[in-house]
């Protein structure tokens, strides 16, 4: 496969995975913010309010990636995982074939569908990361003019006015994160250059400058707004390949392609380093967070003193175990325990249900022999629900 046309498709499919992920992130708890139930979701788990820092690193890690990313790839994700940009090429290619040019009103109709279609999907996904997807699907099936049905249409309207009119226009002059990438991105980070040292070969065709969606001419190196989506580098190579001669403009580290390969060490030696350490960092300590993750705490209080009491029966302790259920659904929790001594026999319910958001205390009596030794004793006591489970190490005293 040529260069030009592996670039073709390795841009078309990190296109499309970045597509798809928008629309499957909240779909399966990756990430999600549900505004109206107070709940968050980081990589499928429910998160309780004093477990929120783990969203917060979230965040973070996302934060830490994008300073990355531009760092060192300059505008990258615009040209090759925005999915406004991805939008905005798809209708602009199928404006310009050639069934179209020729069939104005069929061009008008398609654009407009597509464009409508777009939009909805797209202001459904943003949504589904704030509001429960379910419940705006059903708002907008039922067209049931409550507030997330208001805050779909203004979303959609705006995100059609985008697609449908303002494209690329709104990325050269208007898109905050555009910018924030724009001063990020320094003399050494990745850009699309210009090879001066072969000027003569040029054949002023302008195919780069015609293919560019961003209205650049790639020869000029003045390129702020470029997004490195690498369009000119493939139509060059197209022209060139005629010739027999590679094409003019490149991916380089720095303006100056005889220095991409130093810049790119210096790049990965410097700042860009730091960055990538934190993003490891953080993503391990996201990983580690949300796989130790159970959504509910349990403690043991005892009743009576913490000494256990002889009685007829022989020696009696006696528990209140508090659990607290920090999700929004019922659990149904098993109670088990381990480790228990020859003689102890213990009292306590096998399986319970607390509803969701809520706590319960469940009695917990312990009863030992009366010639049992004297000291501490101890086991395990163990909650489990779904593969979960938590334990607790439980200790009473014979006096
Ligand atoms: S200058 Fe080239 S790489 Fe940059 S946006 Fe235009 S076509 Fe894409
Ligand atoms: S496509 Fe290549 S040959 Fe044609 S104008 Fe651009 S740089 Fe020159």
């Amino acid at each position: 496969m040529k260069q030009g046309s592996s670039l073709i498709v390795w841009r078309s499919i990190t296109q499309l995975l970045l597509m798809a992920a928008f629309f499957l992130v909240p779909l399966f708890d990756i990430l999600r913010l549900d505004v109206i139930n107070k709940e968050f979701y980081v990589l499928g788990k429910e998160l309780s309010l004093s477990q929120v820092y783990l969203f917060l690193v979230f965040i973070l890690f996302i934060l830490v990636f994008i300073l990355a990313i531009s760092k060192l790839l300059g505008r990258v994700f615009c040209g090759w995982l925005c999915p406004h940009n991805t939008a905005s090429e798809f209708l602009n290619r199928l404006e310009s074939k050639r069934f179209f040019r020729k069939r104005p009103v069929i061009k008008g109709i398609v654009i407009f569908a597509l464009a409508f279609t777009i939009s909805a999907a797209a202001a459904f996904g943003l949504l589904s990361y704030f509001i429960t997807p379910s419940l705006i699907f059903y708002s907008i099936l039922e067209l049931d003019m409550n507030l997330t049905f208001a805050i779909f249409f203004v979303i959609f309207a705006l995100l059609f006015m985008l697609v449908y009119k303002i494209r690329h226009q709104f990325c050269q002059n208007a898109c905050p994160y555009g910018m924030a990438q724009s001063i990020l991105a320094d003399n050494k980070t990745l850009r699309v250059a210009f090879v001066e040292d072969r000027r003569e070969d040029c054949l002023d065709c302008e195919a780069c400058t015609r293919i560019c969606h961003m209205n650049l001419d790639p020869r000029t190196n003045q390129l702020d707004t470029c997004v490195n989506c690498g369009d000119c580098v493939l139509a060059c190579q197209l022209v060139l390949s005629k010739v027999k001669k590679p094409s003019l403009l490149t991916y380089s580290f720095g303006q100056n392609t005889n220095e991409s390969k130093a810049n790119r060490r210096k790049l990965l030696a410097g700042q860009s380093s730091f960055l990538l350490l934190l993003l490891m960092i953080l993503g391990g300590f996201l990983v580690y967070g949300a796989s130790v993750y159970v959504p509910y705490e349990i403690s043991v209080k005892p009743i009576g003193g913490k000494i256990a009491s002889l009685t007829e029966q022989g020696y009696i302790q006696a528990y209140y175990v508090e659990v607290e259920n920090h999700s929004s659904k019922q659990l149904n929790l098993r109670m088990y325990a381990s480790e228990v001594e020859e003689g102890v026999a213990l009292r306590y319910p096998d399986t319970f249900q607390i509803p969701k958001n809520g706590k319960i205390d469940v009695g917990l009596t312990i009863q030992a022999p009366e010639l049992i030794s004297k000291g501490l004793h101890s086991f395990y006591l163990h909650l489990q629900t779904g593969d979960s489970v938590q334990s607790k190490r439980i200790n009473f005293t014979i006096p």
